[in-house]
């Protein structure tokens, strides 16, 4: 969600009534950044001059109806003593001015170039605090006695855990420094590099650019653009552009007929509208990613930097239906939300081969993005397993096959049947949903629910423990394994919506907050 930028919200004139000599802050109850924000205001406060009102719409009806919500959430808005609203950094310097400890701060953030830069480093947390601040209806701040007495008795849980990781210390570091050199060799291998596999039928375009190489780096997932039977899918994002040109170079004119996108991530639909127009091809995309793109969302800053906004679809894209034709052919269109709300898988019954997207990314993935849903994802891979498949291929270029046509390849073909690693995932994944139930079921803090999600006698628990760990820090919290256990209390038929709006649904908290 965009940060409006100050000029259009900066400071502006209202009837609201405000108490006399009192300013009233309106901040975000379930942010804990927000609430940590106050807590400081109180200690300043020594003299009262400042009233903390956490947002509410029955909050901001009270106050006066041109307070909009969505504003308000957003960034901080304090009402002076005479009804001029302050907003984001000039709310922040407003008050800072009040008080002695603090004046300088106010007084130099209301001048250039002070001005300008709080409201850069304003407006830059104000867009990423819901990746710093995941306690999202607030559960972590609403003080409920059989939840404070679960959590004293969780003290031995937590020294029990804390020492299964330090006895496993050296073993997670070996580990994870041989999965980096794994992941080096694996990017070198396939950097830059084309794979013609079924006699050219099933072409594995593999993608890289400067900020993008960082992912096959440090996440280990590779960037591919996928050729089959003349249709192009998931042709990477802007930032890859150049290798995929490249690539472009040695593949026969009017080779490619179409281009489809299987769901709306940026790594994947980024250039869907340039390799069209570089082929004289049409568009195809799900309905609902279509919507997604037209235009897409601003994404976090993490993503933004490595993978690259995408460009807004054009909007003569066509909607995929049951079937999308090819060069000799046809391939069946399977709806497989779970990874994402809007994906789509791609089958082809002849060759008994499966391009799943990401619908499938290996059989154990620990720290997905804010708009899995894992029990959507249960249902698809269920519906996956009826189909006869001899060849899974993955969105990010892995296949898992025993079929004797597809070599052996280190770091890209598994040598499996693509059943028995959905079927693998199926049993992790209904693992997992027995244990986040039963952790509510139970009243468990959501954090000793993620613990428990990755208990250490489990190899892979401790294994990935630090690259988790370290995406979690790279993604601002965006990538995590926190995320595991909310994508299974996750519902709703629409898209996901952004983080305060699925707050806001659920209703502020009643009790409990800082006082
Ligand atoms: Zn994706």
């Amino acid at each position: 969600m965009p940060v409006p930028s100050q000029s259009e919200v900066s400071v502006h004139q209202t009837n609201v009534p405000a108490t006399a000599g009192v300013y009233t802050a309106l901040y975000d109850g379930q942010c804990e950044i927000c609430q940590a924000f106050v807590s400081w205001l109180r200690v300043l406060d020594k003299r009262h001059r400042v009233t903390s009102t956490p947002i509410s719409a029955e909050a901001l009806q009270q106050l006066g109806k041109e307070l909009d919500l969505t504003a308000c959430l957003r960034q901080l808005h304090v009402i002076r003593p005479e009804g001029r609203i302050e907003v984001g950094w000039d709310a922040v310097a407003c008050l800072a001015r009040l008080f002695p400890a603090t004046w300088v701060i106010g007084t130099l953030g209301r001048i250039p170039p002070f001005r300008q830069l709080g409201r850069l480093a304003y407006g830059f947390v104000a867009a990423n605090r819901y990746s710093l601040s995941k306690c999202r209806g607030g559960a972590c701040s609403v003080a409920r006695p059989a939840l404070v007495r679960r959590r004293a008795t969780l003290g031995a849980f937590w020294s029990c855990y804390t020492l299964g990781l330090l006895l496993r210390l050296p073993l997670v570091i070996w580990t994870a420094l041989a999965d980096a050199w794994g992941r080096v060799r694996i990017f070198f291998s396939t950097w830059g590099r084309r794979l013609d596999l079924l006699h050219g039928k099933l072409t594995i375009l593999f993608l890289s650019g400067p900020c993008p190489n960082l992912v096959p780096l440090i996440f280990g997932e590779l960037f591919t653009a996928l050729l089959y039977d003349g249709v192009a899918i998931d042709p990477g994002s802007p930032k890859m552009r150049a290798s995929l040109r490249r690539h472009l170079r040695g593949i026969r004119p009017g080779t490619i007929c179409a281009v489809v996108g299987t769901h709306h991530h940026e790594e994947h639909i980024g250039n869907l509208d340039w390799l069209a127009g570089q082929a004289g091809v049409k568009v195809h995309v799900p309905e609902k990613t279509a919507r997604l793109l037209q235009p897409p969302s601003r994404l976090p800053f993490a993503r933004r930097l490595i993978i690259g906004q995408p460009p807004a679809l054009n909007a003569k894209a066509e909607f995929l239906e049951s079937c999308m034709p090819t060069a000799h052919g046809r391939l069946q269109v399977i709806h497989t939300p779970g990874h994402c709300d809007d994906h789509i898988s791609l089958y082809d019954p002849e060759e008994k081969l499966l391009l799943a997207g990401d619908a499938f990314m290996g059989a154990y993935f620990a720290t997905p993005n804010p708009d899995v849903d894992s029990r959507k994802w249960v249902e698809t891979l269920e519906r996956l397993l009826e189909l006869d498949i001899e060849i899974l291929v993955e969105g990010h270029g892995h296949i898992h096959s025993l079929r004797p046509d597809i070599p052996f390849i280190r770091g890209v073909v598994t040598r499996e049947d693509p059943r028995a690693a959905i079927e693998e995932k199926l049993r992790y994944l209904r693992w997992l949903r027995e244990q986040v139930e039963s952790g509510f079921r139970e009243d468990m803090p959501v954090r000793a629910i993620e613990a428990t999600c990755f208990p250490w006698g489990k190899r892979h628990a401790w294994e990935t423990f630090a690259n988790d760990e370290l995406i979690r820090a790279l993604t601002l919290g965006h990538f995590s394994r926190t995320e595991l256990v909310r994508s299974f209390v996750r519902s709703g038929e629409s898209v996901l919506p952004v983080v305060y709006e699925v707050r806001f649904h659920e209703g502020p908290p009643t009790d409990g907050r800082e006082s």
